[in-house]
């Protein structure tokens, strides 16, 4: 039968460790779900190295690890599996299932139901500061309050809180289906940790619709941290209105229905039968807001516990923000917003810092979260000549102080785009940098205007070539000469003042005058216009026709080439 291991996340609960032990045990003691064991992934012990590394000592090498969470947030969906990886790449050969989450669900439900009327049974003195305790109002209370007086309570459903918003919204669920049929006077949602409303915010929401009695139902599995926070957080609360009746109910704990639900999990991971709420997932879905977290690669997380990997300690509800800066040099295309990678797109959506080039898709700004910092590099302060070394220290300093740069340039970042000399500024000054290379105009331009610069039997070699320095400027590092003896294509960018200079050139030196040009103008915008001309006359042309940058000259025989059918 195939193992399993239940993975927890860990507190500093020694109340929470023994729920989650005995659960683990539960399970075992039933014997339906085979070899079983449980361990977490930071701050408790075992760790999940040892339970895993304790399954592969009995022989197993294809587990089910079932993630022992109520929502699927980034517990769920990053930082479990990215320490089953690591016990992947311990145990090479080593399989695993993922289970789901264990909530919304009807066994949890009515787990949930029984604590609620066990803190409504429950007729101890005022003042008790336990959980499951009545913390205010103990005169009206008594043990004939059970489950007879539903209709006159309200219920606080506190979840952990995340920053995903779709566990969030698993919570709101799980209160609207625990108030349908069970006759409460409502079940509202509330977090202690992360989002709102908070748990005093949720209550005093209770108490303006005209709430006397309230029963707080942790939306928790286990004792811990946050679940003795809500205890606290709602005495302080009755403490401030003694009028009003507040209890808190128990966590749902180590019990029958919770084994019954492990055992669920556990089948259907085994059936391939996971049904995970993919919908509403913002690492999937952009959703208003949370636009960084589409796409967002989930590394893995290092834990105090695990002896791989380096340690940082952090607290427990955190919200797990790693925050050490680095920059991306990101190709962004010729214009078009959908013309850069999605590798670009997802870190441009996770940027704290946007340091852009003119040429660079514009498009794109409109989409970042309303707090990003735009940088437009053409307006970097800068002394003469100074630009490009204002635009490296700007990306250095963000960096260094934490933030995600993203350096969006047009085209491709190493194509006459100085990406190199930004890489090597973040490389010296120690800032992680990547580059990320772009659809680059040189290519892109003409490809847009229905030319192909490579073609069978007509063209087999393609040089880019920059002509912002006129042919016999000191400072050129081209040989034209020898571009005019190739036969292939070549595709001039920044040449718009010098056109004609470079074709006379390339005439002078071999090229026939009738070799085909076409000036590709805007590529990919709204605006783009292409004109053609002969080499001979392409100087005059461009000069007539308006020619601006951007724009892109690519001449040879693959400019004649026809073309059936649209190319748009
Ligand atoms: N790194 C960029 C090129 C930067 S040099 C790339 O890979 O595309 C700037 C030159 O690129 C412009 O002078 C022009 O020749 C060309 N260019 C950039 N965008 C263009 C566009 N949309 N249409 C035509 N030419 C473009």
């Amino acid at each position: 039968m195939t193992g399993l291991v239940i993975v927890g996340h860990g507190t500093r609960s020694a109340a929470g460790v023994d729920q989650f032990a005995g659960l683990v045990e539960r399970v075992r003691r039933r014997g339906d779900v085979g070899d079983v064991e449980g361990g977490f992934i930071e701050l408790s012990r075992p760790p999940l190295t040892d339970a895993v590394g304790a399954l592969v000592a009995r022989g197993h090498r294809a587990l089910v690890a079932l993630p022992l969470v109520l929502t699927a947030a980034g517990h769920g969906k990053g930082d479990i599996p990215a320490a089953m990886t690591r016990e992947q790449e311990r145990h090479p050969g080593l399989t695993y299932r993922y289970g789901r989450p264990l909530g919304p669900h009807p066994l949890l439900h009515d787990a949930l139901e029984e604590r609620i009327d066990a803190a409504l049974a429950d007729a101890a003195p005022a003042g008790a500061d336990r959980a499951g305790s009545t913390l205010a109002g103990a005169d009206r209370a008594g043990s004939a309050l059970a489950g007879a007086d539903r209709a006159g309570t309200w219920v606080a459903l506190i979840g952990r809180g995340s920053t995903d918003p779709d566990a969030n919204a698993e919570v709101a669920k799980v209160a609207r289906l625990l108030w349908e049929g069970r006759g409460y006077a409502g079940v509202e949602p509330g977090f202690v940790s992360l989002a709102s409303p908070s748990v005093p915010e949720v209550l005093e929401r209770l108490r303006r619709l005209g709430a006397r009695r309230i029963v707080v139902a942790p939306y928790f599995l286990f004792a811990g941290v946050l679940p003795d926070r809500i205890v606290a957080q709602s005495a302080e609360f009755a403490t401030a209105h003694p009028d009003l009746d507040v209890r808190v109910a128990e966590v749902i704990g180590d019990c029958d229905a919770l084994a019954d639900l492990v055992r669920e999990r556990y089948a259907e991971a085994l059936g391939g039968d996971i049904r995970m709420n993919c919908d509403t997932c913002a690492y999937r879905v952009l959703m208003p807001g949370f636009a960084d977290k589409v796409g967002r690669p989930q590394r893995p997380h290092d834990h105090p516990d695990d002896p791989v990997g380096h340690h940082h300690h952090h607290g427990h509800d955190h919200g797990h923000a790693h925050d050490h800066g680095s920059v991306a040099v990101v190709g962004g295309g010729p214009g078009p917003d959908d013309l850069i990678t999605v590798r670009g797109k997802a870190l441009l959506d996770a940027a704290d810092v946007v340091v852009v080039d003119r040429l660079a898709p514009q498009g794109l700004l409109a989409g970042l979260r309303p707090d990003v910092l735009v940088v437009d590099a053409a307006k970097v302060p800068r002394g003469p000549s100074m630009a490009q070394e204002a635009i490296n220290a700007a990306l250095v300093s963000h960096a260094r102080a934490g933030r995600r740069v993203v350096r969006l340039k047009g085209g491709d970042p190493y194509v006459f785009g100085r990406g190199h000399e930004e890489v090597q500024a973040c490389a010296a000054a120690g800032v992680p940098v990547t580059v990320v290379p772009g659809v680059s105009s040189a290519f892109a331009a003409p490809a847009l205007a229905g030319v192909p610069v490579t073609h069978r039997g007509v063209a087999h070699d393609v040089t880019v070539v920059s002509g912002h320095l006129p042919p016999g400027h000191p400072d050129s590092l081209v040989d034209w000469a020898a571009l005019a003896r190739a036969r292939g294509t070549v595709v001039l960018l920044m040449a718009v003042d010098t056109i004609a200079k470079i074709a006379s050139m390339l005439i002078e030196h071999g090229r026939a005058p009738e070799t085909p040009v076409l000036a590709v103008q805007d590529a990919g915008q709204a605006d783009q216009r292409s004109v053609p001309a002969r080499l001979d006359e392409i100087g005059a042309v461009a000069a007539r026709e308006d020619i601006r940058p951007p724009a892109v000259f690519v001449l040879g025989p693959v400019v004649a080439l026809p073309t059936t059918g649209p190319t748009v």
